[in-house]
């Protein structure tokens, strides 16, 4: 087998669309041991899984219909070409992926999972250049790109705010991007702009990421938060298709849920409810783009009530810093998601997420802190997430992610098997 077993497992229910029972009854074993057999291997409770099972797999996956369609996207060339934006190499908006292009770059994530976990390391990118140049606040996105830059063997470069580059003495868009194409191989631009970073990126030939710009899109961390979705739904033996995604907060400046929504549209016979403080509502283009999609159900309320029932809540920060006249009314503490609503309204398999920072300020009412040892709450698993899914986004950018799974070495020192003393004993297993 040419990946890991967990890697190949993953990547086969996410084809053949089944759960872990319906999959582990295809294959006539008890769900048991097909858990098991996805854990990572250095694992205490891992176990290898037959050869008769890898070669009845690999044969149903072949096989199936569902499967022509990956089929063909992968007789058309690599990944990077399918996703490519004018030709260019760059990731600007999710509207670049399909179901087939998302779950392929999520294998790629997969495969990263034992560098992201630092069990292995990787020098693919060594020599590589990352230009970081982040003109609004960020801390997750701005290291979480530099650290997956690094973890593949490449370096970084950083500029932070306007105050510090020399936009602060007029230099154009254009003039930056140009001038730092020539200094580094590939860019991650934060701006406060909407289409911003597509103008930084029209100016160049190097592989451009939007790091978020403006209130537009955040097409990196809708992907992390998708692959996290999938994760989560595998342990819990649920499918994507026909979930209930719930959202909240802001969701008219939340650049994450715009991306988010669209991504998850993808997907089949979703319902989605959107709960927002009145005023700060999904942009009606956004759900004309999501209703064209699919068969999905799309729901507004001004509610929290209405989380009843959900398989995933999304809670989102409000984000002030681009208001312009709006007066926040009726964003009380009856708007926070927290242990006693999710108690109330949710079973013990809903997830809870946000895409982080929250805002811990008194008054703020954003997620809860009272949720923080409860395994429901995903929000580090997510943000962990960030590290694989950024590193397969440059593999697939920069063209190497089929080096990757031979250039791993064992790391040199020994981390700790679980990273937060607060993680859920499944945290980093599946
Ligand atoms: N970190 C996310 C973003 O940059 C969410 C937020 O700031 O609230 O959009």
């Amino acid at each position: 087998m040419a990946v890991s077993q967990q890697v190949f497992l993953r990547d086969a229910m996410r084809r053949l669309n089944l759960t872990r029972d319906v999959f582990a009854a295809r294959v006539g074993v008890k769900r048991r041991a097909l858990d098991t057999w996805l854990l990572p291997e250095g694992s205490q409770e891992f176990r290898s899984m037959p050869e008769v099972v890898l070669r009845f797999v690999t044969e149903i996956v072949e096989n199936e219909s569902l499967l022509n369609k990956y089929a063909q996207s992968v007789q058309s060339g690599p990944l990077r070409d399918r996703i490519a934006v004018g030709g260019k190499h760059q990731l600007l908006s999710v509207e670049q992926f399909g179901r087939e292009s998302v779950e392929e770059l999520f294998r790629v994530a997969d495969l990263m999972q034992p560098i992201a976990r630092r069990q292995k390391v990787s020098r693919v990118l060594e020599g590589a250049v990352l230009g970081n140049l982040f003109f609004e606040a960020s801390t997750r996105t701005r290291v979480s790109f530099g650290a997956a830059f690094c973890r593949l063997g490449g370096s970084v470069c950083d500029t932070t705010g306007f105050t510090f580059s020399s936009m602060a003495k007029g230099e154009s868009i254009y003039d930056t991007s140009r001038v730092m194409s020539g200094y580094v191989d590939a860019m991650v631009i934060r701006h406060p702009e909407q289409g911003s970073v597509a103008e930084f990126a029209r100016a160049t030939n190097i592989p451009v990421v939007n790091g978020g710009d403006g209130a537009g899109e955040h097409p990196s961390q809708a992907l992390l938060d998708l692959y996290t979705i999938l994760t989560e739904f595998s342990r819990l033996g649920k499918l994507l298709d026909g979930a209930h995604i719930v959202m909240t907060g802001d969701l008219k400046y939340g650049r994450t849920v715009h991306s988010l929504l669209k991504l998850l549209a993808l997907y089949r016979g979703l319902k989605f409810t959107l709960i927002s403080p009145l005023g700060l509502e999904m942009p009606e283009d956004i759900i004309e783009h999501v209703a064209k999609l699919s068969n999905h159900v799309i729901e507004q309320s001004h509610d929290l009530a209405d989380v009843k029932g959900a398989d995933v809540i999304y809670a989102t920060r409000v984000q002030k810093e681009r208001f312009s006249d709006e007066q926040l009314e009726g964003y009380t503490a009856d708007f926070q998601v927290s242990k006693a609503l999710i108690d109330q309204y949710c079973d013990e398999n809903v997830i809870v997420m946000h895409p982080l920072p929250r805002d811990s300020r008194e008054g703020a009412h954003d997620l809860s802190v009272d949720l923080n040892d409860d395994p429901r709450l995903a929000i580090f698993r997510q943000a962990d997430n960030g590290i694989p899914v950024r590193m397969a986004i440059f593999a697939v950018l920069l063209g190497v992610e089929n080096l990757v799974q031979h250039s791993m070495r064992d790391v040199t020192w020994n981390p700790p098997s679980h990273i937060g003393p607060e993680d859920a004993v499944f945290h980093g297993m599946y």
